[in-house]
């Protein structure tokens, strides 16, 4: 017997019963962004993979582990997009949207990573996010930061909390990096596989680790904030207050310092403790020497990812669904002329803009069988055509969801305003 086809491990199919709550989470999500002036950008899934080694970096779990890289007919190196910024900065440079001026800009879509399937965690997941490019000032962090705020008040999501931390100019990371890496040599024997390797290449990343074993060793290692430079040091202090004036709560997690070599200065988290392990639904901080680093004119910029699938899952533990859709008419008629006239009129129906979902039913039996599948279909009105109602010219309008039975035979000319009539008589008696 042939093996069964299925969905390659860790991608997830959206089925019809989760995507109301997706739309509804990216429709809200999208406004808030526009609000804030933030215009979308769409771009390839497959980029060239030496730009996401030259951004993200060489030492990184992404490029070291997660990359779907691949050489194409041509044999060009190829990879999946993993995040979206690299992208949209290899796009800003190559059409010269960087000229000076404010721009923001976000981006939604597929990112694909290989890591181990779990809760949380997928090899194809989705992302919403947000670049903000031309200002180094702390107001445009606060801003970003405050615009996500607002999207969990959007959502009507509680209990996210903020961390954030400034990694410092490069030269400060770089006495720092050697404090830590002294740090963790003289504890070697304590260290996984993973942050023995990161030992000499990157041991900032070590504090990234998610190894519970490894929690109290990075708990007491030098922190970060002690080896800011001045400009940093007064940046950060800025934001906080920024943040303090708009309202914005947050702690400050010396040990934040994200998995992507891009960063420096601000960076922040909003993370959940409803979701287990992977708590981190949105994540993001300053890049203010990518720009240049890839060829454009320097342009310090900030911005944030934030993750679907853990968003969703957040909305879910928190009993939030997605609105009722618009209600749903069904046409039962008899086969042959009534059934014909039916599809019309339901044709007629769906051409108006603002219309119900019109079904038809096509399986056919008595009506009280299309009643019964009408109910099923979730409708609040079925359109009866038999054959009386043919040969008079009428429709059958029926409330299913009435507390008393209610059934009109109407003309068809009056069919629209019949059902205004009803269900509004429908809502003041059910007040
Ligand atoms: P983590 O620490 O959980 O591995 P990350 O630092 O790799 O996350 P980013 O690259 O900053 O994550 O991506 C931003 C957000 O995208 C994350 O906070 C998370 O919500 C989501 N995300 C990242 N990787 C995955 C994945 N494999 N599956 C589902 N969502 C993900
Ligand atoms: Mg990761």
């Amino acid at each position: 017997m042939a093996s069964k086809l299925q969905a390659v491990r860790g991608m997830n199919d959206l089925l019809p019963a989760t995507t109301p709550a997706w739309r509804h989470a990216e429709q809200r999500l999208q406004a808030v962004l526009e609000r804030h002036g933030y215009q979308e950008i769409r771009l390839p899934l497959v980029e060239p993979t030496e730009l996401f080694a030259r951004t993200i970096g060489e030492v990184t779990d992404i490029v070291e582990k997660e990359m779907y890289t691949f050489l194409d007919r041509n044999g060009d190196s190829l990879t999946l997009r993993p995040e979206g910024t690299a992208g949209v900065v290899r796009a800003g440079i190559e059409h010269g949207l960087f000229q000076g001026q404010l721009l923001r800009l976000w981006y939604q879509g597929p990112m694909f990573r290989h890591e181990r399937p779990q809760r949380g965690r997928y090899r194809q997941f989705h992302q919403i996010g947000a670049e903000c490019f031309g200002s180094a000032e702390p107001e445009l962090d606060a801003g970003l930061i405050a615009m996500t705020a607002q999207c969990w008040h959007e959502l009507g999501l509680p209990s996210l909390r903020l961390e954030i931390n400034s990694l410092g100019s490069r030269q400060a990371r770089g006495a720092y990096r050697d404090r830590l890496q002294e740090y963790f040599r003289g504890n070697r024997a304590a260290l996984d596989e993973d942050s023995l390797r990161r030992l000499e290449s990157n041991p900032l990343r070590i504090l990234d680790s998610k190894n519970p074993d490894l929690a109290a060793l990075i708990a007491a290692a030098p922190s970060l904030p002690e080896h800011l430079d001045d400009d940093s040091r007064a940046h950060f202090e800025r934001l906080c207050v920024l943040l303090d004036q708009l309202g914005v709560a947050y702690t400050i997690n010396p040990r934040l310092v994200r998995g992507l070599d891009y960063y420096g200065r601000t960076v922040f988290e909003w993370v959940s403790d409803a979701l287990g392990a992977k708590g981190t639904v949105c994540a993001g901080g300053r890049y203010d020497t990518l720009v240049e680093q890839l060829g454009g004119r320097p342009t310090p910029a900030i911005g944030f990812a934030l993750g679907l699938e853990r968003l969703l899952d957040l909305m879910a533990v928190n009993g939030l669904e997605p609105p009722a859709p618009l209600g749903v008419w069904y046409l039962a008629s008899t086969p042959g002329a009534c059934r014909a006239q039916a599809l019309v009129l339901a044709q007629q129906l769906r051409a108006q803009s603002n219309a119900p979902t019109v079904l038809m039913d096509h399986a056919g039996g008595n009506f009280g069988k299309q009643l019964q599948r009408a109910d099923k279909a979730g409708a609040e009105i079925a359109l009866i055509l038999g054959e009386d109602e043919l040969a008079a010219g009428t429709v059958t309008v029926r409330l299913l969801r009435a507390t008393q039975a209610t059934q009109e035979t109407v003309s068809i000319n009056d069919l629209q305003a019949t059902i205004a009539r009803l269900i509004t008589a429908q809502e003041s008696f059910a007040v």
